[in-house]
């Protein structure tokens, strides 16, 4: 076959440039991505096999080797292991593009904001570490066979927008990543990557957990005579298998960007080793930044189920709930058989008691974390407090028993200040006369402090928790005690208590609430007077058994076709707006002078929430002929 030149996707070009030209990268992680991947093909390697024993006929030992040789009189370093390989669409896909969803999106906010990341960053947040291997080579060339396929390929790319595929030969599967080193600045620090010393170096600070050997040739004089010979550079011990007292935290964080694909440090772990009845040992990380596209990416990492010390599977959904996705790391089964399906573990009771064991564990030690690193949680909580509440309104009836702990290490922000509170903190603060939790959801968190609703609560004394979670509008209703209080949300109608004094409603007439009526018709399902609002003239609530309204926006702009819940407008008789249009009804004015006030407080009900108005325009209008109207007042060309 010839050989043919495809061009790499835009977004896989456009992070290739930043990741070349980014300065402040560390570049010796590229031994550290190339060493993962030919571990992950490995990993790969095995498990095919065990699905399939007769492809194992004639494959060597699983191992990474790493050589050094001139090629072309230049410096190369070679990577080279037997695992899965790929053939040539796995190759054209895999390298030449980007999959990760919103990456294009991403990459142009980054140049919009003239950012330049790190390699490290980059790598992070789009599985591309097969690509920093242009930060140390200025031609890269990969060979490689697939399990259980005949062709090999060859890949060559200078990373200049395009490469070559052709077609090659092989003996075993497995891939070859050749690099052309660039000649190392040796005036601005640069390494030279062919060094045996930099190379063992590297090897055991990033990749000495590694389990498969990781072999490099080397030469030594004996007796006078070069001799050579293979040398496993690495330990291949499982760090969850060592005592925590043994592994240092570089270590310990090595791991974990090996495993997460992170470059930041965790934010915190959890190791922890159960024995007794069913035996497992777990090392847990929390990341200290969630992923951009933690909220709607498919699961990627996780955390990875092992079996007695061997490697199974990635992002192990039955080991853990998707309210705990963005953990990271390893969980060591001694008890689970090494040949368990995906859709066995579904079943597996054993799995079941693992998983209720790891969550609880982390749930301490979150609450732990709350309670002895406040700040450290807040950030924490601010990365991933959505996921969490998702838990609450998990459908799986195994997490009920979990409610009471999440609402535990939930965080809110409330009306009595700027820090965010637990609920308990929130409930041992309450004043005097509040009988109830107050609540109010929405799109974000200045326009929730503004809210209307909010007003009496104000003026009492109350606190309000606020909430701004797109994950609270199904999560809040889901709350129903707290430690004896009850929550109310303050978007339904009957949230407060009535007030005893009597005295709103006689000061209205029931002409001015007949006349909103008449004005809007079908737009809303009632007009009543408020009890709520002291400085507003008016406000939209939802009927008690009606979805609450920022729900509804959230579905929408999902683009869900959703019913719309007509809401109830209330008005407050003691302002000034409310009072002059009285006067004026009854002095015989009607609909055709007064019924524009009408829609103008109505729309300005919607946008006070955070809402859109029906007609935008139609809004401008209204508000124009309103300042006209206001400005020749002012100008004194008519009577007040
Ligand atoms: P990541 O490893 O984070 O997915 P990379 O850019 O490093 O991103 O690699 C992209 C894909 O290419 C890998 O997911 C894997 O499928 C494939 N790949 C890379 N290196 C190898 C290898 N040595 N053997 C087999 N497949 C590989």
């Amino acid at each position: 076959m010839q050989q043919e030149t495809f061009f790499f996707q835009a977004e896989t070009k456009q992070l290739l440039n930043l990741m070349i030209n980014s300065v402040y990268s560390n570049r010796d992680i590229f031994l550290r991505e190339l060493i993962s991947n030919a571990s992950d093909a490995l990993d790969k390697r095995r498990l095919e096999i065990a699905a399939a024993p007769d492809l194992a006929e004639g494959l060597s030992e699983p191992c990474i080797r790493i050589s050094r040789a001139e090629s072309e009189g230049r410096k190369t370093l070679v990577l080279s292991d037997n695992g899965i390989g790929m053939n040539q669409d796995e190759l054209k896909s895999y390298i030449g593009t980007i999959a990760k969803s919103g990456a294009r999106e991403y990459l142009a906010a980054i140049e919009q904001k003239g950012e330049s990341l790190q390699a490290e960053a980059l790598i992070g947040q789009f599985g591309v570490g097969f690509y920093s291997a242009f930060m140390v080579a200025d031609r890269v060339d990969v060979v490689t066979k697939r399990l259980g396929e005949q062709e090999a390929w060859r890949f060559s790319s200078t990373g200049d927008g395009a490469y070559t595929v052709e077609r090659t030969e092989r003996e075993e599967p497995g891939t070859t990543v050749l690099l052309y080193l660039k000649t190392p600045d040796v005036t601005r620090g640069e390494k030279d990557y062919s060094e045996e010393w930099t190379l063992r170096e590297i090897v055991k600070k990033y990749s000495d957990f590694i389990t498969y050997p990781i072999l490099m040739e080397v030469v030594r004089k004996k007796d006078d005579k070069d001799e050579t010979s293979d040398e496993r550079l690495n330990s291949g011990k499982a760090i969850w298998r060592r005592p925590e007292k043994d592994v240092s935290e570089e270590e310990y964080a090595e791991f974990y960007k090996h495993s997460s694909r992170d470059w930041n440090d965790p934010l915190t772990r959890l190791v922890f080793s159960v024995e007794g009845g069913t035996e497992f040992r777990g090392l847990l990380f929390v990341p200290s930044k969630a992923p951009f596209d933690l909220m709607f990416a498919p699961r990627r990492e996780g955390v990875s189920l092992y079996i007695r010390n061997v490697f199974i599977m990635n992002d192990c959904k039955e080991l853990i709930p998707s309210w705990l996705r963005f953990l990271r790391g390893v969980v060591d089964s001694e008890d689970l058989p090494l040949n368990i399906s995906r859709e066995l573990l579904q079943e597996d009771p054993l799995l079941r008691v693992i998983r209720k064991s790891v969550v609880r564990r982390v749930l301490n030690a979150l609450k732990k974390m709350l309670n002895e690193s406040r700040e450290k949680y807040e950030n924490f909580w601010r990365e991933f407090g959505q996921v969490i509440k998702e838990g609450l309104v998990s459908l799986d009836g195994r997490e009920e028993e979990n409610r009471e702990a999440i609402l535990d290490i939930c965080l809110f922000h409330t009306t009595a200040g700027d820090t965010m509170s637990t609920l308990k903190e929130y409930v041992d603060a309450l004043p005097e006369g509040q009988e109830h939790i107050y609540y109010l959801t929405g799109r974000n968190l200045s326009v929730l402090r503004g809210s209307p609703l909010l007003e009496r609560c104000a003026d009492a004394g109350y606190s309000v928790l606020l909430m701004a979670d797109p994950v609270d509008e199904v999560a809040a209703p889901t709350f129903t005690e707290y430690s004896g209080k009850h929550f109310r949300s303050l978007e339904r109608e009957d949230a407060l208590p009535k007030k005893d004094d009597g005295a709103s409603s006689s000061e209205v007439t029931e002409g001015v609430i007949s006349f909103f009526k008449e004005v809007l018709g079908d737009t809303v399902k009632d007009v009543r007077i408020s009890e709520r609002l002291t400085t507003s003239p008016a406000c939209l609530v939802s009927p008690d058994d009606g979805g609450s309204f920022a729900m509804e926006q959230i579905l929408r702009s999902m683009g869900q076709e959703v019913p719309s819940v007509k809401r109830i407008l209330e008005i407050n008789p003691h302002h000034k707006v409310i009072r002059s249009l009285e006067q004026r009804l009854s002095k015989g004015e009607g609909k055709e002078s007064l019924g524009e006030y009408v829609f103008l407080l109505y729309d300005q009900c919607l946008l006070a929430e955070g809402g859109r108005v029906e007609d935008p325009a139609l809004f401008a209008r209204r508000v124009t002929a309103i300042l006209a109207e206001s400005l020749k007042d002012e100008d004194g060309t008519e009577e007040r």
